[in-house]
């Protein structure tokens, strides 16, 4: 890092990059190249045998991508990180670099419906089973263990349901176990960082707040560097045991001399390698553009959050308001302990009329985009139980947290009285 802070605001600004060195530019130049020429060829060896550090081909690294994981690793407090196509790229090779054929994770049961459907079908078809487990209880996690367990996976602030994740009672279980607890933090970065709560690991998908303006699909894998792989030799044989994909290294030992990145170099090294979801330079430019106002923006987003949540629980329209300011007890403790700054900017309410008034209301928007996405700088809705539920039954999508009448709403750093005003249409709409 240029510039030496532990401030959020500064790291997201500096960190990774200070000018280049050719040509003096500030901004990240846009390094759209597929491969790089070496030295000589002992320079080539070296890099392909991980003695020394540096690029071969973008499939594997790419300096402008270098960048975006060298601010996302400091913003997080991990040691390093991989930058990926998708969000759901993330969350597949942070449990395929862990956990082969046989093996089983443990996840909460309070998921994003793509990482659902990766967890119960995609995964399961290749032989992982995952065995999902209700957060309310964070001894669910230990109960469903066993000696072929390799991670637990939870969203932070996971929607519809928007109840925070009991982060560090999770991570404690499974660091005794020698478990990683591996958290999906893309609703709230900057509001929580897990790794200092205990998670291992931590995975985004930069399409939604970190790049925040809806131009570009991206995931990360943050490595936090502090979980113990050798204390725990059987538990984790893939970072363990000789790797006969990169001629039998044995990652915890192979990667020494350069830090504690067995698990992130594992997954650059050979699960890229392979199954290739890089992130283009040109999404790693954009999205590095959005993480250095993240924190701005997050500010802003949460604050017009709060007021949406004010003006929802007063109108006659709206029988439930969805948002962590409005829970109580145990999960009202979670989300005080786990966000800082603001208990984050997705709302959920349901609407008297049901279904149908959900429609209405919907229709009715007309600055609010009606898209299935969350986490962009400009004000998002949705009705779930006609879009990205509706392959549910009733009873599923119950199960899920959706009403009839749920909305989502994804807030915008647009001005707070245009927010309003468009909800007040839609609501109108639904009343009538
Ligand atoms: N995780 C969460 C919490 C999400 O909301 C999403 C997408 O909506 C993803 C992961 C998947 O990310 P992507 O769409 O970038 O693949």
């Amino acid at each position: 890092m240029a510039v030496d802070s532990t401030h959020a605001e500064t790291i997201a600004l500096h960190a990774g990059w200070r000018a280049d060195e050719t040509n003096g530019a500030v901004a990240v130049p846009i390094y759209q190249t597929t491969s790089y020429q070496f030295r000589d060829t002992e320079h080539a060896a070296s890099l392909f045998a991980l003695k020394e550090l540096g690029h071969i081909y973008t499939r594997i690294g790419n300096p402008t991508t270098g960048v975006l994981e060298a601010r996302l690793a400091a913003l997080e407090g991990g040691v390093a990180s991989l930058a990926l196509a998708s969000g759901q790229a993330a969350s597949a090779l942070s449990i395929q670099n862990l956990a082969r054929v046989g093996d089983n994770i443990v996840s909460s049961t309070d998921l994003y419906g793509g990482t659902w459907n990766l967890f119960a079908n995609t995964l399961k078809d290749q032989g992982l089973d995952v065995r999902f487990v209700d957060p309310a209880d964070p001894e669910n996690f230990r109960r469903a263990t066993d000696a072929r367990t390799r991670a637990y996976y939870a969203e932070t602030l996971p929607n519809p349901k928007l109840t925070v994740f009991p982060i560090a009672e999770v991570a404690a279980i499974g660091r005794e176990l020698g478990v990683p607890l591996i958290m999906d933090n893309t609703a709230a970065p900057i509001l929580c960082r897990p790794i200092d709560h205990g998670a291992a690991i931590v995975v985004y998908s930069t399409t939604k707040y970190l790049g925040g303006h809806g131009n570009s699909i991206g995931g990360a894998i943050i490595d936090s560097g502090n979980f113990d792989w050798e204390k725990f030799p059987q538990r984790q044989p893939a970072l363990n045991t000789p790797d006969p994909s990169y001629h039998g290294a044995i990652w915890v030992e192979a990667v020494k001399p350069i830090g504690p990145v067995a698990y992130i170099i594992k997954a650059r090294a050979t699960l890229l390698r392979d199954l290739g979801p890089a992130q283009s330079p040109f999404n790693a430019f954009l999205t590095l553009q959005g993480v250095e106002t993240v924190t701005l923006r997050m500010e802003r987003h949460v604050q017009n959050t709060q007021k949406v949540v004010d003006f929802l629980v007063k109108r006659r329209e709206v029988t439930r308001v969805i948002h962590p300011s409005q829970q109580t007890g145990e999960m009202r403790r979670r989300a005080d302990v786990y966000l800082k700054g603001g208990y984050g900017a997705l709302v959920g309410f349901e609407l008297k009329g049901g279904l149908e008034a959900g429609r209405r209301f919907i229709d009715a928007l007309e600055m609010f985009y009606h898209v299935a996405n969350i986490g962009d700088a400009r004000s998002l809705a949705i009705h779930p139980a006609t879009t990205t539920h509706s392959q549910l039954a009733e009873e599923s999508q119950l199960a899920s947290g959706v009403t009839p009448g749920y909305v989502r709403l994804s807030i915008g750093i647009e001005h707070i009285d245009d927010i309003i005003a468009d909800l007040e249409k839609g609501l109108t709409a639904a009343a009538t």
